[in-house]
């Protein structure tokens, strides 16, 4: 496990102070755990009734940056994830599929686990499948029912919002005058359909389904997430995510659930990552403009292209999914590891600059003030590429010095603590998928683009990068030959 390097900017009060954006107050508040130095997260996974596609994706990542950023800045972070592995669809799709839920949902639980490694998601500390959970929905269920907050209707049990005055309080719903003992059975539903919900449904006709002290049945989703989340966290979480379609009425159905069931607060922060879009619509599986992200990788696209792009945007503005914008994510993190290559490689003047060591530490500070900002990458990032830039042209100048390698070193560190796109491993990762071509292509306008970078490198006499160019050229099957008049020839393997 590699070690995650910590901000040693010095004492923690001199840092810049954490905020996040709380959907429940609908303001950015400073952000100060329940326990200090530690920080309890829940993550609402996916449903794994198929490949996940992008956009669920985005938040993944989202979630990803959010953990990877409390522990740069030292907090020890337990993070559940919960997988739905039974619900409406799942039960429809296995039937068909003529296979028990178990098999069906293996299938894509494993894919699921292996996508998130090809984006290089740290695997959270809880991964918690629903239906080895049943009995402690059935227990939540059943405190529901001793404080009088259920009702049966035809062997289905019923959450009554009315009993829980501070329903719609997240999702900022109106629901006086609401008819009271309406009541939904999907799960998924809007905010004009707010009803009594389903915590616990009644078995239909060949559905599979529990014995259990509350009848025979199957979960809701929504008390899933609130059982789940307590048994690993507490009742009371410091932290809470999902993209902004869970606001309602997942998310305000868990707070009901869980408040009525302990008294307590259950939680304190809740983070909603926006929609990535296509074509400035949602991507979703019911429209059907979804890519997975094998479809994304049989084009040529890597993985770290895509983990780049969705980390990018900051997770509250929305983000138009364009291939342009996955090649322009591409060209970024080449950039970012040629000049990681550069310094690493390259051979500098003896000495060292306290103009640089000042120049590294001001964008270690502002690309940690970037993300203290409610987990602004786009700020972040702008200070790493301002670095980037100033040191390529102190390194052409002569003025880079070999004593400034460490500290800027330490930045790049910084960086991909929570980027995590600096390692030259998108060939190997493809290869462990078993999708796409072992090795991206490249258009003839990116090898000739990449040609004439090796060429401006090596004419500043940068043979770390042109060097980082050529073996990465040769990773795509492309042949370089150097011809006496300096021009460079090229074909494909
Ligand atoms: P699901 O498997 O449908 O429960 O979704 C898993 C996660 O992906 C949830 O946090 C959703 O809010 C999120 N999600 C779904 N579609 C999108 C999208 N187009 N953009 C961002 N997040 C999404
Ligand atoms: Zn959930």
């Amino acid at each position: 496990m590699t070690v995650q390097p910590e901000l040693k900017t010095g004492d923690t009060a001199t840092m810049t102070e954490i905020r996040f954006h709380n959907t429940m107050s609908g303001r950015a508040e400073p952000f100060v755990p329940l326990v200090a130095g530690e920080v309890s997260c829940y993550t609402c996974g996916p449903t794994v009734y198929d490949y996940a596609h992008i956009g669920n994706f985005r938040t993944f990542v989202f979630q990803d940056v959010l953990r990877r950023y409390l522990r740069s800045r030292g907090f020890r972070v337990t993070q559940v994830m919960n997988l739905t592995d039974v619900d409406d669809r799942i039960i429809q799709k296995s039937a068909a599929a003529g296979v028990s839920i178990r098999e069906y949902t293996d299938k894509y639980i494993q894919a699921y686990l292996d996508d998130r490694r090809a984006l290089n998601l740290q695997p959270p500390e809880y991964i918690a499948r629903a239906t080895e959970h049943i009995d402690d929905m059935v227990q939540l269920i059943q405190r529901l029912t001793e404080k009088g907050f259920t009702y049966v209707s035809e062997g289905s049990i019923y959450f009554r919002i009315a009993k829980f005055p501070a329903y719609g309080r997240l999702s900022k719903i109106d629901v006086t005058g609401m008819q009271t003992g309406a009541r939904v059975d999907m799960d998924r539903y809007d905010k004009d359909n707010a009803r009594d919900f389903a915590l616990w449904k009644a078995p239909k006709p060949g559905e599979h389904f529990w014995e259990t002290p509350i009848g025979p049945g199957r979960p809701g989703w929504h008390i899933e997430c609130s059982a789940m989340a307590m048994k690993y966290l507490g009742d009371t979480l410091d932290i809470h995510s999902g993209g902004v379609d869970l606001t309602f009425p997942h998310h305000e159905n868990e707070i009901a659930q869980s408040e009525a069931a302990t008294g307590k607060q259950f939680v304190r922060y809740w983070l909603h990552a926006e929609f990535l879009l296509v074509d400035h619509e949602k991507m979703s599986k019911s429209v059907g403009n979804f890519a997975t992200l094998r479809e994304l990788f049989a084009h040529g696209h890597k993985p770290s292209s895509v983990r780049f792009l969705l980390a990018s945007v900051p997770y509250r503005s929305q983000l138009n999914f364009t291939p342009e914008s996955l090649q322009g994510a591409a060209s970024s993190v080449e950039r970012l590891r040629t000049f990681a290559a550069r310094l690493k490689s390259g051979k500098f003047p003896a000495g060292a600059s306290p103009e640089i060591a000042s120049r590294a530490a001001k964008a270690l500070g502002d690309f940690d003030s970037g993300l203290a900002d409610d987990l602004n990458t786009a700020q972040a990032l702008a200070a790493i590429y301002d670095l980037v830039r100033d040191l390529n042209i102190a390194m052409d100048r002569g003025e880079f010095l070999q004593g400034d390698v460490a500290p800027v070193l330490a930045v790049l560190e910084m960086f991909d603590s929570i980027f995590a796109v600096l390692d030259d491993d998108d060939a190997e990762k493809l290869k462990s998928l078993g999708v796409g071509p072992s090795s991206p292509t490249l258009s003839d306008a990116e090898v000739e683009a990449l040609i004439a970078e090796r060429q401006a490198a090596r004419k500043r006499r940068d043979f770390a990068s042109s060097d980082h160019i050529r073996d990465q050229l040769a990773q795509s099957g492309i042949i370089l030959e150097d011809s006496r008049d300096g021009g460079v020839r090229w074909k494909r393997k």
